[in-house]
């Protein structure tokens, strides 16, 4: 059968440019390489208990958030049921040194006033940086449906580092660290990280914090049931090892099997560095080519799924963030696991309702790991050792600085070479290609007629990046203002 649109990638952006594509007519077919689609955001069950893997929280999604027209021109609003996080503390600071505590409420003008009561000699500074972050958030293509899409520029690796930014508060470390703890939601330090593109994922959830009851796996199905709905279709378990492509343009694609499948148009959601290596030696311009392959990955993580025995009600809709010391957010690959800042994030309920499994994140290198990377995917002993050795060292770490953990036990530990079996990415990249200050973005639109990019690299990190990637992709195919125009109709 001859496609119209052949997706690679069963991720967020993947599931949404597919969609968009359907809807408009086309036949669309997505390959996913891993067994089950969209296998960083779906989740998983051990011990009774489901454990979110790639999703958490929403920003964004409340009554007026520049998020919610996407969400219901999608369809996901009629499908899922969002819960808001605490509207005194979606997430909360913990310093491991002094034990002090701090909470970030929901809406700019309740976080303004919060800081400001909490650092009264700079509530005027507080208030403008804060207005700026108001403001900006949704310049981004698609949340603001009336910017000049033409050439579009995402301006998120342009203008001063979130570090220079946060200089005016420099006699504040505690406000600092406030200030730059969501740089640990797209993945990298605040000195390389623009004020902009912190201003995109740290506003979003300044204005509104959405949990979906549910969690990732519910977004995963309500995707799929609405791709089935518009006549997708999905393999899993299909690896796509070369494009059919010459200057002309692109007529389709080959699996790792050599099965051949044809289209008139493919888009790659895949980690773009690995774009090169797909494609006829030579068919790329040379400096296209260096830049797609330079491209900068977020570090890496371990992320330990335990369970309690006791409740864990203090994360119920509030998000715990750990840093060692006060001051700008950062982590060295070179720090031991002692020293690094993490975040922890409950579990889905029990059925009874209680919560009692954890999620924690703590930045890592793959280098920590990549002894026992092999092409087979097969672990060996050492590596079991590995895991079990980190495994406990963290759930002690954890206990040690919040009390309310002293009775954990590790049910699962992913690594960065878990995360690079869920996703491609290299080096178990947590959010794939970053958007590192005055880094080149790639664009949807390549060269090659017939070929586009989508993914977390073309827009940003998370549920919104992910889902304004597969809008400006579809846009790019489809006409932007037709499909800015179906949005408006959803404001
Ligand atoms: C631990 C963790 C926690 C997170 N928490 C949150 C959160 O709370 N809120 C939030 O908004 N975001 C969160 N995120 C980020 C969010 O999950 C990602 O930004 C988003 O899922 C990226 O979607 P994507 O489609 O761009 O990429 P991906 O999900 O990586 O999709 C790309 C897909 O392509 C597939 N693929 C790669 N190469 C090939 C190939 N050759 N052939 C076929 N298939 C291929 C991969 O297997 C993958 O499924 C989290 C991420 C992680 C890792």
């Amino acid at each position: 059968m001859m496609y119209d649109s052949l997706i690679i990638g069963a991720g967020l952006s993947g599931l949404t440019s597919a969609l968009l594509l359907a809807r408009s007519g086309r036949r669309v077919l997505v390959l996913e390489q891993h067994a089950q689609p969209a296998p960083v955001a779906r989740g998983f069950f051990r011990d009774g208990l489901y454990f979110d893997s790639g999703f958490h929280y929403a920003g964004g999604l409340g009554p007026k958030g520049a998020f919610r027209p996407l969400f219901r021109h999608l369809g996901l609003e009629q499908k899922l049921e969002l819960y808001p996080f605490a509207a005194q503390g979606f997430d909360r600071l913990r310093i491991a040194a002094t034990g002090e505590t701090c909470s970030m409420p929901v809406g700019f003008e309740n976080i303004k006033a919060k800081l400001g009561d909490q650092f009264p000699a700079v509530r005027g500074q507080i208030n403008q940086y804060i207005d700026e972050i108001a403001d900006n958030w949704s310049r981004f293509p698609y949340l603001d449906l009336d910017s000049d899409l033409t050439g579009f520029s995402l301006e998120s690796v342009q203008g001063c580092s979130l570090s220079d930014r946060l200089q005016a508060f420099a006699d504040y470390p505690l406000l600092q660290s406030q200030l730059s703890m969501h740089s640990l939601l797209y993945g990298f330090l605040p000195e390389a990280a623009s004020a902009t593109l912190n201003s995109l994922v740290a506003g979003s959830y300044y204005h509104s914090v959405h949990g979906i009851v549910g969690g990732g796996r519910a977004l995963v199905e309500a995707l799929l049931e609405l791709l089935a709905e518009a006549g997708v279709q999905l393999r899993c378990g299909a690896e796509v090892a070369t494009l059919l492509a010459t200057s002309a343009g692109v007529t389709g694609l080959t699996l790792l099997s050599g099965e051949e499948i044809f289209a008139q148009e493919v888009i790659a959601t895949q980690n773009p560095t690995l774009l090169p290596g797909m494609l006829p030696k030579g068919l790329l311009r040379p400096v296209y080519q260096k830049r797609l392959e330079q491209l900068r990955q977020t570090p890496s993580a371990y992320i330990v799924y335990a369970k309690s025995r006791q409740s864990l009600e203090f994360l119920r809709g509030s998000n715990l963030f750990v840093q060692p010391k006060a001051g700008i957010f950062s982590y060295a690959a070179t720090q031991s696991l002692d020293e690094r800042p993490f975040y922890l994030t409950a579990a889905g309920p029990k059925s009874d309702g209680g919560i009692m499994g954890l999620v924690g994140i703590v930045p890592a290198g793959y280098a920590e790991v990549s002894a026992w990377a092999s092409a087979e995917k097969r672990r060996s002993a050492g590596y079991r050792t590995h895991k079990q050795k980190v495994g406990a060292r963290l759930l002690k770490r954890f206990a040690d600085s919040c009390p309310e953990l002293a009775e954990l036990e590790l049910l699962e530990l992913a690594t960065p070479l878990t995360l690079h079996d869920y996703s491609l990415a290299p080096q178990g990249a947590i959010y794939g290609v970053g958007h590192f200050l005055g880094q080149y973005n790639p664009y949807p639109l390549t060269r090659i007629p017939g070929l586009f990019l989508s993914g977390q690299a073309i827009a940003a990190p998370g549920f919104l990046g992910a889902v304004a990637a597969g809008y400006l992709t579809s846009g790019s195919i489809l006409g932007h203002e037709s499909l800015r125009g179906e949005i408006r109709a959803c404001r």
